[in-house]
């Protein structure tokens, strides 16, 4: 890392790659592996006896400068960028973890975590407990002698509920673990997990890092030695990000700031307005000075709470839901987040179907629950689209 601008300059000009052609833009190196001068230059590469590209799998220039630039937004010595967000989280277990260990997962997870938790990695011996991501009694009751792990995400997928990542992480510390931060909802923007204490930062690049729901990505950021263990693991696992990808992350950074604030700024007002309004029953967002973590998401958030919310409607269940989600006429019914177009989606029936009925209580899942991804659209027309899909209750 370079003696450190702002947090904009660096979103912009991190990772920077010169090139013989001088481009100003990123150059995009789209190929799948590199030259050597000479067959003795290909032993010593090979041999890391001297540095150079070998094969896009684990030393793309476009994917390490992407890997720098979100490192450097994170304040993280090390990023390694991953094909996909869940694949990201593959592999920092498959990687941190053996058979014998045991994690503890927040209850209120992105679904396809609990899937790829239970499906798999306990069928190879990893031990799980879940715990209340808003209770820190519950963290200390789950850790046991064999807690290498425990990973959260705040605000949580889609009830927007806050962890204290800093309490989160000195009760880690405490019991030899390593706290886990997912940081897709916030951003690096109005969140540094790592600041507050956290060892790991976990990415979908596909959502905000993007801003323009374009390309699926992941990032994990934190220590050299940690990342060490990863590179090592995405070299060997080939669990890469696509160069092509990285190019379109680098775009998307550029404008982080600027997008972060107007998302943040028109969620705030489509979550007040839906507070008021007769046919909502609750309105899930940090912004909200109702909201139960209001002032620790404060704190934790830059002031800021990004541009997710989710409402209950006041009364029905799924046909009631469906009838507002179908009148809908400019948002986009998509289970996509973090995109410059606001999205719209029934998390019971789509997100967070796989997890079955009984595990979407338990996260407080209501069939009456509706997600929405305030975008960049002018809040008038969101507002007013929201509005009129209502009305048809
Ligand atoms: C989307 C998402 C993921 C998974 O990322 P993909 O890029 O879709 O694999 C993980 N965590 C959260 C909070 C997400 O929203």
């Amino acid at each position: 890392m370079n003696d450190k601008k702002q947090f904009s300059t660096r979103a912009i000009r991190e990772g920077q790659l010169p090139t013989d052609e001088r481009a100003h833009s990123e150059a995009l190196f789209l190929t799948s592996s590199f030259l050597f001068e000479s067959a003795e230059q290909a032993a010593a590469i090979f041999a890391g006896e001297e540095k150079g590209n070998v094969y896009s799998r684990f030393t793309n220039p476009t994917v390490r400068a992407f890997e720098q630039r979100i490192a450097s937004l994170e304040n993280a010595p090390r990023a390694v960028g991953f094909a996909s967000g869940m694949a990201a989280i593959q592999a920092t277990l498959m990687s941190l973890l053996q058979a014998g260990d045991h994690v503890v997962f927040a209850k209120q997870l992105f679904g396809s975590i609990p899937s790829l938790v239970n499906n798999y990695f306990v069928k190879f011996g990893l031990e799980v407990s879940y715990a209340d991501v808003t209770n820190i009694e519950d963290w200390q009751a789950a850790i046991k002698d064999n807690t290498k792990l425990l990973f959260i995400e705040s605000p949580s997928n889609p009830l927007c509920e806050i962890a204290d990542i800093a309490a989160l992480a000195k009760l880690a510390h405490a019991n030899e673990c390593l706290l886990v931060v997912d940081n897709c909802f916030a951003t690096p923007y109005l969140q540094r997990p790592l600041d507050l204490g956290a060892d790991i930062v976990i990415h979908s690049a596909t959502k905000f890092l993007d801003g323009q729901g374009r390309c699926v990505g992941g990032a994990v950021c934190g220590s050299n030695e940690i990342m060490e263990e990863l590179f090592k693991y995405v070299r060997t696992a080939g669990t890469c990000m696509s160069p092509f990808n990285a190019w379109v992350f680098l775009k998307g950074l550029e404008t982080l700031s600027l997008r972060m604030q107007a998302h943040s700024a028109s969620a705030l007002r489509i979550a007040t307005w839906l507070a008021e309004h007769p046919k909502v029953a609750k309105v899930n967002y940090a912004g909200l000075p109702t909201h139960g973590q209001h002032q620790l998401a404060a704190q934790q958030m830059n002031h800021q709470f990004g541009g997710i919310l989710s409402f209950e409607l006041a009364e029905g269940g799924n046909e009631e839901v469906f009838k507002v989600i179908n009148g809908i006429k400019t948002l986009s019914r998509t289970a996509n987040l973090g995109d410059a177009k606001s999205t719209i989606t029934h998390p019971a029936t789509t997100t967070h179907a796989r997890v079955g009925a009984e595990v979407r209580a338990e996260m407080g899942i209501s069939d009456r629950l509706i997600r929405v991804s305030v975008g960049l659209e002018d809040v008038l027309d969101i507002r007013e689209d929201l509005s009129q899909a209502l009305e048809q209750l």
